[in-house]
């Protein structure tokens, strides 16, 4: 049983109009998912930036559509995950569905377009993406600020609304101001920046900062993020799985596969039915306990929504 807190299939939908049902231009479709040990996935709204502004917010919206009409509603097995209680009432055969947002830019600076987008059922917002928004900086913007007074509006009502934060793309300078404002952080995909150093990893000052908040990390499998190269192997990601259990990490990590978010393949790893591979490597050097919590037990003790 697994639960992965990011793909991109909800983007890839709206770009290539595929069939979730059986694409197989899908690393992730639904007939894979069945066969997969994915108990959970959460699926991103990813407008691309180029998106003209003033359309950004109906492309996000066109998202939620694709997300309730071709991945929840069509199966009676997929269920639409709100809260901490939907995730534990799941029965053996079903599948969860959690909706999330990949950077604030769609919503420019009106917090209502994202109030309105937490009650169609956002449970994790990331708050930017590599750019900067009216929001915070992302981890590639050359000025590297932190978050504004839009921002700190955002991260409260989120705060109040039991959301996740996700600073996976974040800024550093965004990062620390969401450790100190945030209730709920996490990031869904990003791995070691001692193992691979890319921007978009986590040094170890982040990680450390992040157990001692008892926070929650979801492993990714973009191979520039494993090992700085093109073509990563699957056996490589687990490094970044033990770095952080040896960093006294264990209660904190997950999985955040970013299928579909990338066309970089990790060898051994090429679709979701390939994960089972992924544990059964792990199972070599993790306990059965961490195994539980890794997969599946963390995500569903730190989620942090409990109301409807
Ligand atoms: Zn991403």
């Amino acid at each position: 049983m697994i639960i992965d807190a990011h793909c991109d299939v909800l983007w890839k939908l709206w770009e290539k109009k595929v069939d979730f049902y059986n694409s197989e231009e899908l690393r992730f479709n639904y007939l894979k998912w069945q066969q997969s040990d994915i108990k959970v996935q959460c699926f991103a709204i990813f407008v691309p930036e180029e998106v003209k502004e003033e359309s950004q917010f109906s492309v996000a919206l066109e998202m939620v559509s694709i997300f309730f009409e071709q991945v929840v509603d069509p199966y009676d097995d997929v269920k639409f995950i709100s809260n901490r209680q939907d995730l534990l009432n799941l029965k053996a055969h079903e599948k969860g569905a959690v909706l999330t947002l990949e950077g604030c830019h769609s919503i420019g600076a009106d917090i209502n377009k994202l109030k309105a987008l937490v009650r169609m059922g956002v449970r994790i917002v990331g708050l930017t993406w590599n750019q900067a928004n009216a929001v915070c900086d992302g981890i590639e913007e050359e000025r590297g600020a932190g978050l504004s007074s839009f921002g700190k509006d955002v991260v409260h009502y989120l705060n109040k609304e039991q959301i996740w934060v996700d600073l996976s793309h974040i800024s550093y300078q965004g990062f620390w101001d969401i450790m100190d404002i945030g209730d709920y952080p996490m990031a869904s995909h990003s791995n070691v920046f001692q193992i691979a150093p890319h921007v978009r990893n986590l040094d170890n000052s982040q990680i450390e900062a992040l157990i001692a908040c008892d926070s929650w990390i979801g492993i990714t499998f973009v191979p520039e993020f494993i090992n700085g190269r093109k073509v990563a192997y699957r056996q490589e990601i687990i490094k970044h799985i033990e770095y952080i259990v040896a960093m006294g990490g264990e209660s904190i990590l997950g999985f955040g596969s970013d299928f579909e978010g990338t066309e970089d393949e990790v060898i051994g790893l090429k679709d979701i039915m390939d994960y089972k591979f992924l544990i059964n490597d792990l199972c070599h050097s993790q306990t059965k306990s961490t195994m539980q919590k890794l997969s599946y037990k963390n995500f569903v003790d730190k989620f942090p929504r409990i109301r409807n």
